[in-house]
């Protein structure tokens, strides 16, 4: 079930070209990320790209912050000459950057930057005094223009939970864009629903009764393009709730529910077991979904076979040996 890094099409995801290593901070600087360039590399065709260059500002450049009040959107000013206002300037190369780039499945971000920030991104009075925190104004543009595109900064994935939870909503949007964005037909979306399934009990039990409730229902009534969008919507924002113990454990269980006839009392004791050990926190994620792969693939039926829940991303990444 399993696939190797190479036998995949590179994915492409967008990041801060300062994580690439270019040299386009404000001091001529970069921000090179290791994980990134050497691991994440073999399966992500990275896009570079820095709003503040592309914005003209160039490289040395007056060093930019966000200035406002609590409750509105903050303005993007120069630090020493507060009447150097980029905001529109940037707000402009951001949605032209969307516009342009529709085929990407994921941001990865520079923390703290004016632009790039995800989150808790200063922002100062008028006089100068630190206010409050938000986003950089490009992060801001990408949530309003491309809301379902997985975000995460580079600095967070050194949370194990975290980096998952992004590298899954990655491949998750990647098996949207090929299966379901072009298709015409109603059952590519059920398709994709029902592989998806156990992924999104993983991270959102309410969301994935609502969304099969859905698709059951008053989805049949509406335009497809309608259904689609609300679809994804829901979906991409239920996966950006990291699955926890407690929650992979019940996705877990549900899936050995389906082998359970078909397996001996010992076998069975030996996946209960696993489950539990992973539960108590005793072994990581990787030994359950091991285990209970090496039996869905001898007697699961195709339903289970196909559930993305237990190959979300290239196995050789380790990312369920941490969690
Ligand atoms: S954080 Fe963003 S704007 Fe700043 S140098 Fe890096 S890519 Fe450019």
């Amino acid at each position: 079930m399993a696939e190797t890094l190479s036998s995949k099409p590179a994915i492409p995801v967008g990041i801060s070209a300062c994580l690439m290593g270019e040299q386009v901070r404000y001091n001529g600087g970069h921000k090179r990320s290791r994980y990134c360039l050497e691991v994440l590399q073999e399966c992500f065709a990275f896009e570079p790209f820095c709003p503040e260059l592309e914005a003209g500002l160039g490289v040395p450049r007056e060093p930019i912050r966000l200035v406002g009040a609590p409750g509105e959107p903050p303005r993007v000013v120069g630090t020493v000459d507060p009447s150097l206002d980029v905001t529109d300037r940037l707000r402009e190369v951001g949605e032209t950057f969307v516009a342009r780039h529709r085929d990407l499945r994921g941001f990865i971000l520079m923390k703290g930057s004016p632009s790039c920030g995800l989150e808790r991104v200063k922002v100062y009075h008028d006089n100068g005094m630190p206010s409050h925190a938000d986003s950089g104004l490009f992060v801001r543009v990408l949530r309003e223009c491309f809301p379902e595109l997985p975000l995460e900064e580079e600095a967070r994935m050194n949370d194990a939970v975290l980096r998952e939870n992004f590298i899954t909503r990655v491949f998750a949007f990647d098996d949207w864009k090929r299966h379901v964005e072009e298709a015409a037909e109603f059952h590519a979306l059920i398709q994709f629903h029902s592989r998806q399934k156990y992924l999104l009990m993983a991270h959102h039990v309410e969301a994935y009764r609502e969304l099969g409730r859905y698709l059951g229902s008053e989805a049949h009534a509406q335009p497809l393009a309608k259904v689609k969008y609300r679809y994804l919507q829901r979906f991409m924002a239920a996966l950006s709730r990291p699955a926890t113990r407690k929650t992979h454990t019940n996705a877990l269980m549900h899936v050995l529910g389906y082998l359970k006839r078909e397996l001996e009392s010992e076998v069975k004791q030996d996946l209960l077991q696993a489950v539990e050990e992973y539960r108590l926190g005793h072994v990581h994620l990787a030994v359950p979904v091991r285990l209970l792969n090496h039996y869905v693939k001898r007697h699961g039926s195709d339903y289970i076979r196909r559930q993305t829940y237990l190959d979300p991303h290239p196995y050789e990444l380790g990312l369920r040996n941490t969690i």
